[in-house]
């Protein structure tokens, strides 16, 4: 970038705001998708920003704005940097709006149940600061203790307890955001308006196309009087996957559910033999949590569950977050060079289906992927019977850099999901990774989200090559 651009951002935001050292844009110029996974987007990764800047306030971001769109310059808003589809990759370089700085919890109101906050506040310091005050956040996803605010509104996540207070979209009521052209605007922080479309809605999953969303108004829930933890353990997928859609056809929707049939890593001790195991949560106050578990412990036993103790189920409960412990010590606290990145050749699926196909789905892929000579390591149902997750394994061997083999059986699997009336991905949001599926997701719907971005980014600033456009 051009010394007198960088000049202008700095009399912009300030000039230890601006970040150009060779180090810092490494930093910022990647998430948690690497080139494997990214399979036929591989080759627009790697790129570095021209700068990186970081931002104090809704109007310094409005000012970078109004900026980048009169010179054309493409802006990615960036968060924690966790997200798992390239998202946060500034493929066309450009600014890297690092959202770190806009770090304060405005304002917490018991009564209202409600948390006001600016978009780079961590999931994690959000949750201790509600729970010194009676109150928990309701979207706890195993990567609590490093994504933002706004990263999880603009990929739309879910978490451990999806089940009862459902996934981020959900709790957000109203939001602050400052679009291509600088305007800053705000929707009510409301439980429901009917005064007009939902534009807070438009924002949610919008991965930084749309416009950067910086505060956020939150529904968020009274710490539990009461919270209950089972693992049980059942014979074949099936058998505990009708016991979760009994309970849901019931209308009990546990806090909680993890269900998945595993295959033990290699060199433990149960190597070779699938696990089927249910951890289930029940939160609220005491008499509607001794209820759910009742009848949902009922269900369990009459689809041949069988508890496995406390202790299995506080286990999973306490160390639900290690994996983001893990990837902040290997990972984003280290310098771009020394960072540990695991060569894994494997890929994790999210799909949403109509619960009536969820068996049929996973019958078709178990053969599909068996012809292919592609082993599935995992197959689960997060938050609700519709939340279907897998994980599957490259039959080819290491060194190569990406997979076409691999690349070709996943678009075919989300492709049958989008046939059989689901979604493609429930959980992490499009980024660049799927952005080649997007027409086919969306349908004639593309055209009218094409027409959105047109309007609201005339200049097509807003992180370009994501969400399909
Ligand atoms: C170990 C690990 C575990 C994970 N577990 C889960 C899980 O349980 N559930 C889950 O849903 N996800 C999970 N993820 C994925 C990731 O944590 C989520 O997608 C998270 O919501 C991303 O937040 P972030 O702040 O890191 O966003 P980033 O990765 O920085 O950004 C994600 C997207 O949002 C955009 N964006 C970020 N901030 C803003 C903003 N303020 N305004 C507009 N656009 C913005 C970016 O441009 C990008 O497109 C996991 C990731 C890792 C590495």
């Amino acid at each position: 970038m051009k010394k007198a651009l960088v000049k202008q951002l700095e009399d912009l935001c300030g000039q230890d705001r601006v970040y150009t050292k060779e180090e810092d844009l490494e930093h910022f110029s990647a998430d948690a998708l690497g080139p494997y996974r990214a399979f036929r987007a591989a080759s627009q990764l790697g790129r570095l920003p021209d700068a990186v800047v970081c931002p104090r306030s809704a109007e310094e971001v409005s000012r970078l704005l109004a900026f980048a769109s009169k010179e054309g310059i493409p802006v990615v808003p960036y968060g924690g940097g966790t997200g798992v589809m390239g998202g946060a990759s500034p493929v066309k370089g450009g600014i890297v709006l690092a959202l770190k700085g806009l770090r304060r919890i405005v304002r917490v109101s018991p009564e209202d149940r409600v948390a006001v906050v600016e978009a780079g506040v961590v999931l994690e310091e959000l949750e201790v600061a509600l729970n010194g005050q009676g109150l928990l956040l309701g979207h706890d996803p195993w990567s609590l203790p490093i994504a933002t605010v706004g990263g999880a509104i603009s990929t739309n996540g879910v978490g451990y307890r999806a089940g009862k207070y459902g996934v981020m979209g959900d709790q957000v009521l109203g939001l602050q955001a400052v679009l291509a052209s600088g305007q800053v605007i705000a929707t009510k922080g409301v439980p429901k308006q009917a005064a007009g479309p939902d534009l807070t809605g438009l924002f949610i999953g919008s991965e930084g196309t749309l416009a950067v969303i910086t505060e956020a108004t939150l529904q968020v829930f009274p710490l539990p009087e009461k919270r209950s933890l089972y693992t049980l353990r059942f014979p074949t997928f099936e058998k505990g996957f009708e016991a979760v859609v009994a309970m849901h056809s019931l209308g009990l929707r546990p806090a909680m559910v993890d269900f998945a049939e595993q295959l033990p890593a290699e060199g433990t001790p149960d190597y070779g033999a699938a696990q089927v195991e249910l951890n289930l949560g029940f939160e609220g106050f005491k008499e509607e949590v001794e209820a759910q578990e009742r009848r949902a412990l009922e269900m369990c036993l009459r689809h041949d569950g069988r508890d496995l103790g406390q202790e299995a189920a506080k286990l999973f409960w306490e160390n639900r977050h290690a994996t983001a412990h893990r990837y902040k010590q290997e990972v984003l606290d280290r310098p771009p060079g020394r960072r540990r990145r695991r060569q894994w050749r494997m890929d994790y699926l999210h799909v949403a289906l109509p619960t009536s196909r969820v068996l049929e789905f996973r019958s078709y892929c178990q053969r599909f992927l068996g012809e292919g000579g592609i082993s599935a390591r995992e197959w689960s149902i997060w938050g609700r019977p519709e939340f279907f997750s897998f994980m599957i394994a490259d039959p080819e061997p290491p060194g190569a850099e990406t997979s076409l083999k691999m690349a070709a059986v996943v678009d075919h699997v989300l492709m049958a999901a989008q046939d059989m009336g689901g979604t493609m991905e429930y959980c992490h949001g499009v980024g660049l990774k799927l952005s080649h599926l997007m027409e086919r997701e969306m349908g004639t719907a593309m055209g009218a989200l094409r027409a959105i971005k047109s309007t609201l980014d005339p200049q097509g600033i807003l992180n370009p090559s994501k969400l399909g456009l």
